[in-house]
């Protein structure tokens, strides 16, 4: 993570400089043009050519994209056993169990899919750093990997998948929460939108806020919760193991997009007014809401330790630590963090059997055979 405690304002960009004249790297090539340089690298509205990686500028989002790699996993590695045995006996999970179990796939099986779509089509194109475009490319990857996931679960368990995969239109809960963060790409998914002006580079980050702080880090933040306090209790334990691997992967995410984020204001201090970041705070704060909604919606009555107001009080204490790191003040009263075993689940190594559950046998690259 970056330390952005002393982040002092750049010298001001200017401010309306037209957009630049090759955003995508898919124009013509400007034959014999000066090489790009350190400093001509900008995160929007980039003057340097996209095409060229090195030398890099941005060495957090390279790091980043080491660490995805690092991080490789694939979803038909865990096997789901102990699940579908657990999933076929009569009682061995309770009917608001089951309730909270499918609808917290139901969200995940189309938000997956969200956040893939808004990095491809929405993000990619105006994000103009290649080290940035890198680490979206394995980023888009692993959210396929994600949506793999949720295929390999239904298959395995038998759930019926129009029902798991339409929720996000039919459960009123789920489709708020997609709802609201659509409604902050819907303007980028405009062929004729580009950055380059205050208002458009801040609808950009808009759109930033919304998917990588709250979609991947707040609303994924209690769905982890809830799925990890099913496994801590040896109940559905290879989906647990599953959502480890992707919390691993969506906590870079989410800091990716908070450095990101930070990057970008850093360049241009004056999309970051006084009412901007009131906006993004009041956006946090909806976030929160929509997500109370959700809790109370998947787990009317709650059970052994998980209910919807610990979800809630979750929600504030992760609004609070997105709002920190983001330079904002606290949207919310100081609240204790209700789920303190979720910091251990993230940091894989503590578990030192963590990859003897691993099938080892895979294929990779070093064993193919050409014969
Ligand atoms: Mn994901
Ligand atoms: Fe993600």
């Amino acid at each position: 993570m970056l330390d952005w405690s002393d982040t002092k304002p750049a010298p001001l960009h200017p401010a309306f400089a037209p957009p630049a004249s090759d955003a995508t790297g898919l124009g013509a090539i400007a034959r014999g043009a000066a090489r790009v340089t350190v400093d001509e690298k900008r995160m929007i509205n980039a003057r340097a050519d996209v095409n060229q990686l090195l030398p890099l500028k941005y060495k957090w989002a390279w790091e980043k994209y080491l660490s995805g790699c690092n991080n490789h996993w694939m979803p038909t590695e865990v096997s789901m056993q102990a699940d579908i045995a657990l999933w076929k006996s009569r009682d061995g999970l309770t009917e608001d169990e089951r309730r909270m179990l499918k609808r917290n796939l139901g969200f995940f099986a189309a938000a997956e899919s969200l956040v893939a779509n808004n990095i491809v089509l929405a993000i990619y194109r105006h994000l103009t750093n290649p080290e940035c475009r890198q680490y979206l490319l394995r980023q888009a990857f692993e959210e396929a990997v994600h949506t793999h996931t949720f295929q390999y679960i239904v298959e395995s368990l038998g759930l019926d998948e129009g029902e798991l995969f339409n929720m996000y239109r039919e459960v009123p809960s789920i489709t708020d929460k997609a709802a609201w963060a659509l409604k902050h790409t819907q303007r980028l998914d405009d062929p004729a939108f580009q950055t380059g002006t205050p208002e458009a580079d801040q609808q950009f980050l808009r759109d930033l806020v919304a998917f990588y702080v709250v979609f991947e880090g707040m609303w994924f933040y209690t769905g982890f919760a809830q799925i990890l306090s099913l496994g801590r209790r040896n109940k559905m334990v290879g989906i647990a193991e599953q959502y480890q691997y992707i919390l691993r992967d969506e906590s870079i995410h989410l800091n990716f997009g908070i450095d990101v984020i930070n990057q970008i204001r850093h360049e241009n201090p004056h999309l970051w007014t006084p009412a901007f970041q009131d906006e993004v705070r009041s956006m946090l704060k909806d976030a929160a809401e929509l997500e109370a909604a959700y809790g109370r919606d998947t787990m009317p009555r709650g059970f052994l330790g998980l209910n919807a107001g610990l979800c809630e009080q979750y929600m504030h204490f992760i609004a609070n630590r997105r709002c920190a790191q983001l330079g904002l003040a606290s949207v919310f009263a100081e609240a204790d963090n209700p789920f303190p075993w979720m910091s251990e689940a993230m940091d894989l190594k503590k578990e030192k059997n963590f990859f003897e559950t691993r099938v080892i046998e895979y294929q990779n690259g070093g064993a193919l055979t050409w014969d």
